[in-house]
């Protein structure tokens, strides 16, 4: 039966109101932006303010994020701290051991480049990503908690606008570049 053009808007009304098209890959987006679980991961003075993010003044739970003891349950990897040469090699086992996909967030000047150690040091790793791959970048030391709340921000639009494929393309991708010795 063909409606007249009243009835149909009323129709196209409905079904907007009621019917939520979408598809497989926003879906798990969805569900993925949603639910960001960090490792507790810190090495230095920069997990101070990680660490306050998760207290209640800021509300840190309202973004689906629970922070993880275990790298098994964990999707996100906050790096706050200088990253020594020593603990380079524990923070690569844990980062792997993390389930794909996943993603890393540099906090801070020390992680970022080695901050005030870059110079002289032969102790501090001079950016964590020539370690593992890092998603997002938040300079500063420290970092504020409100600029740890970007960074997240910043990865969760990242989240939203790849495909599944597309993270399985990297995630591949950066196995295959980090296992190999450089
Ligand atoms: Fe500490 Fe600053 Fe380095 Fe962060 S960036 S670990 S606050 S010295």
């Amino acid at each position: 039966k063909i409606l007249n053009p009243a009835a149909r808007s009323q129709v196209t009304q409905d079904l907007s109101e009621n019917i939520i098209l979408t598809t497989v890959d926003d879906l798990h987006n969805w569900a993925r932006l949603s639910s960001l679980w960090p490792l507790l991961y810190g090495t230095a003075c920069c997990f101070i303010e990680f660490a306050a993010l998760i207290g209640s003044r800021f509300d840190f739970d309202r973004f689906g994020l629970v922070p993880r003891s275990s790298p098994r349950q964990a999707d996100l990897l906050i790096t706050a701290g200088t990253v020594t040469m020593k603990m380079a090699p524990a923070l690569v086992r844990l980062y792997e051991e993390m389930p794909d996909p996943k993603y890393v967030i540099a906090m801070g000047a020390c992680t970022i480049t080695g901050g005030m150690f870059s110079s002289d040091s032969t102790t501090a790793v001079r950016g964590v990503d020539k370690l593992i791959p890092v998603d997002v970048y938040i300079p500063g030391c420290p970092p504020r908690p409100e600029a740890i709340f970007d960074a997240i921000i910043k990865l969760r639009k990242k989240v939203s606008n790849e495909t599944i494929q597309e993270r399985a393309t990297v995630m591949e991708q950066t196995h295959r570049y980090y296992s190999t010795p450089h």
